[in-house]
């Protein structure tokens, strides 16, 4: 017996859009895609969560609970429109496309309008293209579409008590956006059914890997690359580098160096030696500014879409988390002082009085990255005013220790055109992240809200967790010590 003509759905239209062999493996290699990452999960369960939460603004709303053939949830949907009442995820079939809108809303006239709900902060291309698909299904089946809306999270919103979906939500009107999408649609979705039948495309790995998501399937089609490969380039543009890919040059080693900008230089000659670059004036220079006491400072921090806590907005980034390690003399013995907010109770004005009393009136501070420790502190006192003097002095004492790997007063190959910590620690010490239950951050901030907000994980994990995130926290600021202590060998 023959199989059964899949649908084409729109998530698997974008797929296409994207790229001819991701939408062919989503069809007929689903093995090639793996397991869902943590990334990705975290991702896909906050959406349904903001999903949820659009729904309350229609409390009269039915949800379609979809049936694992789209022909029977097309004719559940079916049944429900009768009813004139908001519909959540009505699934209808046209052709062989099928669709479902995240709410239909009954409007004058016998007509309908459609809402997409993103958990994103702005209308995007893809929510466009999206959306036209959805349109060509339902009008196709033949329904009345009116409007069609893109709901998505309003960054201005400020949670005061309960959330309130109202100020969470910005619902702008894309009728007229989607017009230019809907010309060339069913042509295109031909093009699209004739490829999901056909044979597995060849295609070259290029910027639209990486746009406007990464796709899942990097692993597969990227894996030819040898170890050292052109795209660890620092700051190399995409279309320079897919463009030396197209002329046979794969190694970052194998790089003309005309054409290469000063950092760009450093880091392939490094490469081609095998040896670290050491710019020791560069370096002392950077070591001249540190000022005792030295206090060593990294936080981890959650910024989920909806807010948690009162006074912060949407995608807010809220310390949970700090470590702090000081020298009071140069040679000193570092003193270290961690913080782990114990609970889901808002974790800033404890985290800012305990700095406050902690990192004294003078001396540098040393972050990584600074400006996002900057950043979380002037976001924290602005939400408790108390602190915003405090915080604008403190400002003024930051030192940022990527400085001298940023700018390539130091550079080493094991760093892999990397300024990041993860990369510099290994490459300049004996110390790394190898190992760790909790080795980056995005880790640490889904797994501290997964044991403060959640509600389905075992209770033996939370003391493991913590203990996890201490260690974690403590390396980023020991690290931190460990680097400078390596350049101050190397630069004086
Ligand atoms: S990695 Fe690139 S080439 Fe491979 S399927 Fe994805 S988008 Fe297509």
């Amino acid at each position: 017996m023959p199989k059964p003509q899949p649908f084409l759905s729109k998530s698997k239209y974008l797929n296409g859009v994207k790229c001819s062999k991701l939408l062919w493996c989503d069809f007929n290699k689903r093995e090639a895609f793996g397991e869902t990452d943590p990334a990705t999960q975290a991702i896909f369960d906050q959406g349904t969560l903001v999903g949820e939460l659009a729904r309350k603004l229609y409390p009269e709303g039915i949800l379609i609970g979809r049936e694992n053939m789209p022909e029977l949830t097309h004719a559940k949907s079916i049944e429900a429109l009768k009813l004139r009442k908001p519909l959540f995820e009505a699934g209808l079939i046209y052709g062989r496309t099928y669709a479902l809108p995240d709410i239909l809303v009954p409007v004058e006239n016998n007509a309908w309008d459609i809402i997409e709900v993103k958990s994103g902060t702005d209308v995007e291309e893809q929510h466009l293209i999206d959306t036209a698909f959805q349109k060509y299904v339902y009008s196709g089946a033949g329904l009345k579409v009116r409007h069609c809306y893109l709901m998505h999270i309003n960054t201005e919103y400020l949670r005061k008590g309960p959330v309130e979906p109202k100020k969470l939500f910005t619902k702008v009107d894309i009728t007229e956006k989607i017009k230019p999408y809907r010309q060339g649609l069913e042509k295109s979705i031909e093009e699209t059914l004739a490829i999901m039948a056909g044979q597995e495309p060849k295609v070259k790995i290029g910027p639209h890997c990486g746009d406007p998501y990464p796709c899942p399937l990097e692993g597969l089609c990227w894996e030819f690359l040898p170890k050292g490969d052109i795209f660890q380039l620092y700051r190399g543009r995409k279309e320079r580098l897919f463009a030396l890919l197209d002329q046979g040059i794969l190694k970052l080693t194998d790089i003309p160096l005309d054409d290469l900008n000063d950092k760009q230089l450093i880091q392939v000659k490094s490469h081609r030696s095998g040896k670290a670059h050491i710019d020791k004036e560069g370096i002392g220079d950077f070591l001249d500014e540190l000022k005792y006491p030295l206090y060593l400072l990294d936080f981890e921090t959650i910024n989920p879409a909806v807010p948690v806590y009162d006074l912060t907005h949407p995608y807010e980034w809220i310390p949970f988390q700090f470590s702090l390690h000081v020298i009071e003399k140069e040679g000193g013995k570092p003193v270290h002082h961690p913080y782990l907010a114990p609970g889901d109770v808002d974790p800033r004005p404890e985290i800012l009085r305990l700095l406050k009393s902690l990192l004294g009136s003078s001396g540098t501070v040393l972050a990584w990255n600074m400006h996002f420790e900057i950043n979380c502190l002037k976001k924290s006192a602005k939400a408790y005013p108390d602190y915003i003097s405090w915080v604008s002095r403190l400002e003024k004492r930051f030192i940022d220790l990527i400085v001298p790997f940023r700018g390539f007063s130091y550079y080493h190959p094991a760093q892999e055109g990397s300024a990041s910590l993860k990369y510099v620690l290994p490459a300049l010490t004996d110390s790394s992240y190898k190992g760790m239950e909790i080795a980056d951050g995005g880790t640490a901030s889904r797994e501290y809200a997964r044991v403060t907000f959640g509600e389905n994980f075992d209770p033996k994990d939370l003391q493991k967790v913590r203990t996890a995130l201490e260690k974690y926290c403590q390396l980023d600021t020991q690290a931190m010590i460990d680097i400078l202590a390596s350049l101050r060998n190397r630069g004086i």
